[in-house]
């Protein structure tokens, strides 16, 4: 605990104490946590990570908190699942899935951004927590801060799904739905954030809240037995989680915990919102905003905060980007239900499918250590799902009524 130095701006390298701030005054570019690594080297070893708790908590001393975390204390170190039926179905014989679809406490990986901001906040002395969300942030925020006993005020762009809006009311948090894009949210509660003193999760608290997304990271290297894969497929909305999993990777090859990184990190979008992958697959280094048209809205953000960097990220590993349309999205969910029982939402319908993309292309060998990420939970995004499936069969309850329908439906499908 107590290795943060302050913050420092990724630019100019400019250091500043530790503030709720996220931008460089001199050159407005984003500012991150500066961590003291030499302190940081003679205390983190496997042996120290292996005997903390089985969260992302054993990674505290990496997390840029001064205090004990207080929310969150369950959050991360989800299943590493070996994905062996999927991965003969993609021709891939060494496929994971970083499976934060069954994160506490809401389900997502947002829980481990949303647990190092609030304890943040709290050490700020914050009352309020605020975010603008594209749902699964929402339901973090608001169930964190419930459990922290602060007040939160959540803002969401209209038309999310049901189940992240209930998802986030349940908690009795303050929810305002603003007509327009995610990005109209941002830009709001960047000027409500001038007239109220609020911990506004994803842009005052920015540097510490991105950092937590680091400890999905050392996850993926601790569970493959202190190894960093050949590849990760990682969905991207505002590219923090990506940039993030880079650095993670680093930070472990600098502490001697793994070798040299190796890892070609791709992003995944939707067709339909898809900033990244276009600069990438056209050379680009500069976003170009769009309006966002997808059913995967947890990644629809048209105008992403870090996305500069996501482009970085995927062009210095040697990796890639590349997008899906919404029809092939619902394929991937169905075909990652069906032969690995796990339910995603549209984000990891975005990822398996993109994986199945750059199989085809020849960008990811079949012998490849590759990691899918899995990042949210399939039963807040039913709609996605409404026209696949017919109503199940009704019957009486009776033995005649069964075997009924047996001879003339189950029989066929495959039953005996
Ligand atoms: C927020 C989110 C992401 C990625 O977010 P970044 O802003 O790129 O870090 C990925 N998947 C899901 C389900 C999300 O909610
Ligand atoms: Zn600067």
């Amino acid at each position: 605990m107590g290795h943060v130095k302050g913050l420092i701006c990724k630019e100019c390298k400019r250091e500043y104490a530790q503030e709720p701030i996220h931008v460089c005054e001199f050159c407005f570019g984003p500012l991150e946590v500066n961590y003291d690594y030499e302190a940081i080297k003679k205390v983190v070893t496997k042996q120290s990570i292996e005997s903390g708790p089985p969260s992302m908590w054993r990674y505290e001393a990496l997390l840029p908190l001064d205090e004990a975390p207080k929310v969150g204390l369950h959050t991360g170190f989800t299943p590493l699942v070996r994905a062996k039926n999927l991965g003969k179905a993609l021709g891939l014989s060494h496929l994971y899935l970083k499976n934060d679809s069954v994160n506490h406490p809401t389900f997502s990986f947002k829980d481990r951004v949303v647990s190092v901001a609030i304890s943040k906040a709290i050490e700020f002395g914050f009352d309020t927590i605020s975010c603008a969300s594209t749902g699964n942030l929402a339901n973090s925020v608001a169930a964190q801060a419930a459990e922290a006993g602060l007040k939160s005020c959540i803002f969401i762009p209209d038309g999310l799904e049901a189940g992240k809006i209930l998802g986030t009311l349940v908690y009795g948090a303050q929810l305002i739905s603003v007509k327009g894009s995610y990005d109209d949210v941002n830009r709001l509660c960047s000027e409500i954030g001038v007239n109220h003193n609020w911990a506004f999760v994803n842009i005052n608290i920015r540097p510490y809240y991105g950092d937590g997304s680091k400890s999905y990271g050392y996850e993926i290297a601790e569970q493959l037995g202190w190894k960093t894969p050949d590849n990760v497929v990682v969905p991207v909305a505002g590219s923090s989680l990506i940039t993030k999993i880079w650095k993670a990777f680093h930070e472990f090859e600098m502490l001697g915990l793994v070798d040299k990184v190796q890892t070609k990190i791709f992003a995944a979008q939707a067709t339909g919102c898809s900033p990244v992958t276009t600069a990438i697959k056209n050379g680009s280094e500069n976003i170009i905003p769009v309006k966002p048209n997808t059913i995967a809205k947890s990644i629809a953000i048209g105008n992403p905060a870090d996305g500069y960097y996501g482009i970085k990220t995927a062009n210095a590993s040697g990796g890639y980007g590349e997008d899906i349309s919404d029809e092939e999205i619902v394929s991937a969910m169905k075909l990652l239900a069906e032969t690995e029982g796990v339910f995603t939402e549209t984000a990891g319908g975005v990822t398996v499918g993109v994986t199945q993309k750059l199989v085809q292309q020849g960008r990811i060998k079949p012998d490849e250590v590759t990691v899918i990420c899995i990042t949210g939970n399939g039963l807040k995004t039913q709609e996605a799902l409404a026209d696949c499936f017919s109503a199940p069969a009704v019957i009486e309850a009776k033995i005649d009524s069964f075997e009924e329908i047996f001879s003339n439906d189950l029989a066929l499908n495959g039953l005996h």
